[in-house]
């Protein structure tokens, strides 16, 4: 006989949209049972580089569209959650960065002096004075050098802070020893069937809430067949080649390096974390990681030497490790297979298939979730549920600079 277990919501998936979105359903009462199949964050949240980014990279054209308006107000909304006064409390997260710098060439001193009395820019960016250049381009730059409002956070950290108040709500999913859905007669999701060891478990929730990024869809199609999923549950992957640079420098930068032209993606996006063997890593992405997926390993990882040597030509390197990887982003997918400008949250019955689009927009979702309990009316009940404790709790991915050969 399986075990019955009773929830307000199930979630699938625990990267930081399904974490974000437990915090909040748990917050206001909701019974929740969040399931993971590898570690908490593997995949694109393990990977991320931890940016809470106000939206300055996408207005670098000029325009100050959707995406840049709807992620303007998010490094504030972290900044109180990380100082305890949010919605959700992140006060054991390491924050590697309180700014982020935007260092444009020196061709495009000009343009850049215009634009940054545009409308778009006005309040998010500062010049900064030459003496107060970070260690890492003091004496080496002749600028111009911008700081943004955006903060860069440590994602392990991260992870771990929303996942240990919780800890009993989240559980390991191995697929190995199979699972199954129930739906009832009208096609809504009704239980999910798992094996784990020699017990079965029969979760039953009144909203399955799939935030499984990339192994969304395969999750999906294992219950509802591919020509009855509505087209606004369609999934697109945008593929990236990252670059990792390990090294013994001391002083950390956090800067989106910005090419000849004002486009909305920088020529390389650097951030700088530390590894558990002592030393530091660079982590590269931006149009690098872009363009890259087009190259294998051992081209990318020229690619980026060759950058790094035209853009630091006083950093000495010649012990650094240099690693790549491919990585995909998977969102919700747009008519024209652009990048989604928002989070957002695409509803079947009472399936919810959720896409943050950005690490940054976490809160945003977390918001829509709740929203949409309140809609559909779904109050907080009260279960006797069975002990959960032989479940495992699955653990937090290791940061990728933490996981080379
Ligand atoms: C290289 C890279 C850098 C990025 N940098 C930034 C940045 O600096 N700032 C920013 O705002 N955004 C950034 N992003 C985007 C951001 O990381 C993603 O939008 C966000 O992490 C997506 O989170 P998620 O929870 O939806 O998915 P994921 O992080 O992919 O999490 C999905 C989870 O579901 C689990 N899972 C999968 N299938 C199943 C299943 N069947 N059952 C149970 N669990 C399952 C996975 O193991 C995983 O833990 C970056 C993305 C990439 C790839």
């Amino acid at each position: 006989m399986p075990s019955v277990i009773e929830k307000d919501a199930l979630i699938i998936g625990g990267g930081i949209a399904g974490l974000w979105m437990l915090n909040r359903l748990r917050a206001e009462g909701y019974d929740v049972m969040l399931l993971e199949k590898n570690k908490l964050g593997t995949g694109q949240t393990i990977a991320s580089q931890g940016m809470i980014h106000g939206g300055i990279k996408y207005a670098l054209n000029g325009n100050l569209n959707s995406a840049s308006e709807a992620i303007a107000d998010m490094p504030n909304h972290w900044k109180s959650c990380l100082a305890g006064t949010g919605d959700v409390d992140l006060t054991s997260t390491n924050i590697l960065s309180e700014h982020y710098y935007m260092w444009p060439r020196n061709s495009l001193r000009s343009r850049f002096n215009a634009f940054l009395g545009s409308k778009a820019l006005r309040g998010k960016v500062s010049s900064v004075d030459k003496n107060n250049y970070p260690d890492f381009f003091q004496t080496h730059i002749n600028g111009p050098l911008y700081e943004l409002k955006d903060i860069v956070l440590d994602v392990p950290s991260l992870l771990s802070c929303l996942s240990k108040n919780y800890q009993s709500d989240i559980k390991l999913f191995s697929h190995d020893s199979g699972w199954s859905i129930e739906k009832n007669s009208a096609g809504e999701f009704k239980s999910l069937l798992m094996q784990q060891g020699n017990k079965i478990f029969n979760i039953k929730a009144k909203q399955l809430i799939i935030s499984s990024g990339e192994g969304s869809k395969d999750f999906l199609k294992a219950f509802i067949p591919d020509e009855g999923l509505p087209s606004n549950m369609q999934m697109q992957l945008r593929p990236l080649q990252m670059v990792i640079v390990k090294h013994e420098h001391r002083h950390p930068i956090h800067v989106h390096c910005v090419a000849d032209q004002l486009t909305a993606t920088p020529e390389v996006t650097i951030t700088t974390h530390k590894c558990k063997d002592g030393k530091t890593a660079w982590y590269l992405g931006g149009e690098l990681a872009e363009s890259g997926t087009h190259r294998t390993q051992e081209e990318q990882i020229k690619e980026a030497q060759k950058k790094i040597a035209e853009l630091f030509p006083w950093c000495d390197l010649t012990n650094a490790q240099w690693h790549s990887f491919f990585i995909n982003r998977a969102e919700a997918l747009t008519i024209d297979s652009k990048r989604p400008e928002t989070a957002s949250i695409h509803q079947y019955k009472n399936i919810s298939l959720c896409w943050p689009s950005k690490l940054t927009l976490a809160p945003n979702l977390g918001q829509q979730i709740l929203n949409l309990f309140h809609e559909n009316n779904i109050k907080p009940g009260i279960y006797d549920n069975p002990d959960l404790s032989k479940i495992n709790f699955p653990g937090i991915a290791d940061a990728p600079w933490d996981t080379l050969p």
